[in-house]
């Protein structure tokens, strides 16, 4: 908690010396070319920094120091209690410099700085500890082997981790992938959304300072895809995760295939079901809930709920319940503590979030609230958080991920249809149940093809169970011991007694 005003947040982003260079070896380093870029701040649309534009020979640099600090064994062969005690340090590190963090993620992608306070920052910090507490508590496995051998079945760091990660909850996204990659022993490269790179390259020090020997973790900005194609198709990476559209996460299959088959494992897009059948437990609660499922972080989420299946009996009942429920996500300046909807993450982004509204209008869905840009005089990137009511599944605004605060109201009148729209897309990545019968939330929850499902709530969990998507949201999981299935290798070794 603090007690920082819009003022004293304003005060400390004009003091602020924000570093806009890469992190290769322990070393802050200009790009080798010496490019750069512009960060602008989707708030107000000021420049906050120009950084490193990273590419082919950076991404050389990066990955040789990660190879050599590797293959050194002062990381990858340190005991697992110490790599603990470090994590647990690194953690630390992002607790003491919370605000400063906090202050960072906020002007660069332009969500409320309470959110990144009391969210991102204590997320990031918890990913990073949760993983670091569980690595000297993990067993290898010895095989049912005959009486004259011993099987031994034992986990290694996979290497090199090339780790490319989204704008939308930039920290926490490098976090989930930070975590149990370093915990394993592995070496990291973190390649940060050329849309919000601050955080990842300010917390690259901060592993340093906290005893993650240099080389280990490194962090590469660049604009648009350059360097992440580089890290992609570099022959000397062993693993690449990755969090991002579905798009890329396609393309990042086909550089492995065409380069030295790197494992890639992918969270991507998401276009989750919430389904409020008639007898939901309690019809207020699961308004809010549907609304804070599309507005909080300004619908940037890649489990939001975008699309809101309401059982027909209620509809006319429920609708007005979620319509003034969306009254409290209003789009205010994210330095002032009380926002709770800040700016979109650029214009780009603005401008796609429109045209799903317009595509709405011209397929004939009815808005109910929102729909406008809004705060233009601040120079921001600001959309109310949009409802349109009648919407088909079939529609572009429900087929599509929108990330951004548009809600599609779809109508359905059994179990089997309600189940049939929610499964009816491409992506696999969450749902949610509202009901009061035990049996119908489970058999609706087996029944959804999503790696999360929640039953009278949206969004819940935490790093103890593994998230990720069925379907085109991805492949492998974050979070949770699972994560560190794709940070290690399995090696069996037989000997003759
Ligand atoms: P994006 O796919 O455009 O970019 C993701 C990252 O990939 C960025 O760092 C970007 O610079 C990099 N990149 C872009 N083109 C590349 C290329 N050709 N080769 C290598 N790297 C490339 O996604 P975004 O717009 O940053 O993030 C939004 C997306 O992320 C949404 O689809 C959202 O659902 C998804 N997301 C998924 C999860 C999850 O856990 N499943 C979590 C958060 C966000």
């Amino acid at each position: 908690m603090t007690t920082l005003t819009r003022a004293d947040w304003e005060q400390r982003a004009k003091d602020l010396k924000i570093e806009g260079r890469a992190y290769i070896n322990g070393e802050y380093t200009a790009a080798v070319s010496g490019d750069t870029f512009e960060c602008l701040s989707p708030v107000d649309g000021r420049l906050l920094a120009t950084v490193a534009s990273c590419d082919l020979a950076d991404a050389q640099r990066a990955v040789e120091n990660a190879r050599a600090t590797f293959n050194s064994g002062a990381w990858s062969r340190l005991a697992p209690a110490k790599r603990k005690a470090t994590m647990i340090r690194f953690a630390g590190l992002l607790k003491a410099n919370a605000e400063e963090l906090a202050l960072l993620e906020t002007l660069d992608m332009g969500k409320p700085i309470s959110d990144s306070l009391n969210i991102d920052v204590p997320g990031a910090a918890q990913a990073l500890s949760w993983s670091g507490e569980a690595i000297d508590k993990i067993y290898d496995e010895v095989a049912a082997t005959p009486h004259d051998q011993l099987g031994l079945v034992t986990r290694e760091p996979v290497g090199v981790v090339a780790a490319i990660v989204p704008w939308n909850f930039p920290l926490m996204m490098a976090c989930w992938k930070l975590g149990p990659a370093l915990s394993t022993g592995n070496s990291v490269i973190l390649k940060p959304s050329e849309k919000s790179p601050l955080t990842a390259i300010r917390i690259a020090a901060l592993a340093v300072e906290a005893g993650i020997p240099k080389g280990v973790f490194n962090v590469l900005p660049g604009y648009g895809h350059t360097v992440g194609n580089a890290l992609a198709l570099h022959m000397d990476v062993d693993t690449l995760v990755f969090t991002g559209s579905t798009k890329i996460a396609k393309q990042l299959l086909i550089r492995s295939g065409e380069s030295n088959m790197k494992r890639v494992w992918l969270e991507a897009g998401g276009k989750s079901p919430n389904i409020v059948f008639a007898d939901a437990p309690d019809l207020q609660a699961a308004a809010e809930s549907a609304a804070g499922a599309i507005a909080f972080n300004q619908g940037e989420v890649c489990t939001a709920g975008s699309r809101l299946l309401v059982e027909r009996s209620i509809k006319d009942k429920f609708l007005p319940l979620v319509i003034e429920a969306l009254k409290a996500w209003k789009p205010g300046n994210p330095l002032d503590p009380a926002t709770t909807v800040g700016a979109l993450v650029d214009t780009q982004q603005m401008n796609t979030v429109l045209s799903y509204i317009e595509a709405g209008h011209a397929d004939g869905a009815k808005l109910v609230a929102g729909g406008k840009r809004t705060l233009q005089e601040s120079g921001g990137t600001y959309v109310e958080p949009t409802i349109f009511d009648g919407v088909t599944n079939a529609m572009k605004i429900a087929q599509e991920e929108i990330f951004g605060p548009v809600l599609s109201v779809i109508a359905f009148d059994s179990v089997e249809e309600a189940i049939a729209i929610a499964n009816d897309t491409q992506y696999g990545l969450a749902a949610a149940v509202w009901t009061s019968n035990i049996s119908k939330a489970h058999l609706t929850a087996k029944a959804l093809r999503a790696g999360s499902v929640w039953v009278n709530q949206y969004d819940g969990g935490d790093m103890t169970a593994p998230f990720g998507g069925f379907k085109q949201s991805g492949n492998g999981r974050d979070k949770s011991l699972h994560a560190f299935d794709k940070y290690t290798e399995l090696k069996a070794t037989w000997i003759k007694l």
